[in-house]
């Protein structure tokens, strides 16, 4: 792992400092994996997501990194399930990581993840929540995704870094970007977020979400590119109360939160189709940290702060962040649209 953290405003503990450079090492193990991925095994969830060598590799990594933090880590992919993918894609993985980084044989990457796929309800007092490879969909397209990592204490995340390595420093990625230099972000919900190049000597600068741009306005919206939990009908409707006019941008992964705490976009609304569906903790809790410390609002529709306390499942319905103003105003207008 790097040792050599880039100088930034930000007095962390030594635990948040270990987390900082295991993300930033993952984002250049998932970046190198990207333009070859097409080529190494994918093998498919029950709710047919796929799961690439990216996001064992990165939970791996991860998971090992914060072996010696000694608090329970909850992420989203398995031992069980990297062993269930046959011995092809344990040799991907075991391949992915940097030499120096490998275990002598690629079964011990079966402890390195058992670490974290043990614990699946909240453990109490601190945990980890990973979700090494946000966005695999966008991954594999070659478009935005993310490596979210967050401390929750006593069911509030506390500490969160995003890695995003294809955003680029400043505005909303469209079509073709080339290769941008990556950001990290990081929010503290004490004292504020920063974000910084993925470059090693980069400086950290602080975030701020944008509160711009009046009722009756043009402001910047984001959403998800899965319709499953980007409900267009709904949102135009609500729009339409406020007489706002916006085309939305839709982007994989928790880039969304990222772009909001930077002030790139003013809202992030994720509408579900289906009430039933369960939304992760770990698909939230590193961008709801950061887009806070910037100071936008994160709430379920119903307003309601999102609630991480149960380890796996977030209790609420559907989400929206935003910079204060536009927080009440949609808010309300989508009660009304609904
Ligand atoms: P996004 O990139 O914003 O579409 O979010 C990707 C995440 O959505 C994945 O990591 C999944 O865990 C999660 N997901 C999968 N199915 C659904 C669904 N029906 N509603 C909401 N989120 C989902
Ligand atoms: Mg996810």
């Amino acid at each position: 792992m790097s040792s050599q953290l880039p100088p930034g405003p930000i007095g962390l503990t030594s635990v948040e400092t270990l987390a900082l450079g295991a993300v930033r090492e993952a984002c250049l193990i998932a970046r190198s994996l990207a333009a070859t991925i097409q080529t190494t095994p994918v093998v498919r969830k029950a709710d047919d997501s796929p799961v690439t060598v990216a996001d064992f590799a990165v939970q791996c990594w991860i998971a090992r990194c914060l072996t010696a933090t000694e608090i329970p880590l909850i992420g989203e992919e398995s031992a069980e399930a990297l062993a269930a993918a046959g011995p092809e894609m344990l040799e991907s993985v075991h391949a992915a990581l940097p030499a120096g980084l490998r275990p002598r044989h690629p079964n011990e990457l079966l402890l390195w993840l058992n670490r974290a796929s043990q614990v699946r309800s909240a453990p109490g007092g601190c945990w980890w929540l990973l979700d090494p490879i946000d966005g695999t969909k966008g991954f594999l397209r070659g478009g935005q995704y993310a490596i979210c990592l967050a401390l929750v204490r006593e069911g509030t995340p506390v500490f969160g870094l995003l890695g995003c390595p294809a955003l680029p420093q400043s505005g909303i990625p469209l079509g073709n970007i080339g290769q941008p230099a990556g950001v990290l972000l990081l929010g503290h919900r004490s004292s504020g977020a920063w974000q910084s190049s993925l470059s090693e000597a980069a400086a950290w600068r602080a975030i701020q979400c944008s509160d711009s741009g009046s009722i009756g306005a043009k402001i910047r919206i984001c959403e998800s590119r899965d319709l499953r939990h980007a409900w267009r009908g709904l949102l135009d409707r609500s729009l339409e109360r406020l007489g706002v006019s916006a085309a939305p941008v839709r982007i994989d992964s928790q880039c969304k939160y990222a772009l909001v705490a930077r002030g790139d976009a003013e809202v992030y609304a994720r509408l579900p189709r289906d009430p039933s569906y369960v939304e992760k903790t770990w698909d939230h809790a590193a961008g709801a940290v950061i887009a806070q410390a910037a100071g936008a609002r994160v709430s379920d529709l119903d307003g309601l702060p999102l609630d991480f306390s149960r380890g796996v499942a977030l209790v609420g319905r559907g989400l929206l962040v935003a910079s204060p103003r536009w927080h009440t105003a949609l808010l309300d207008a989508l009660r009304n649209a609904g």
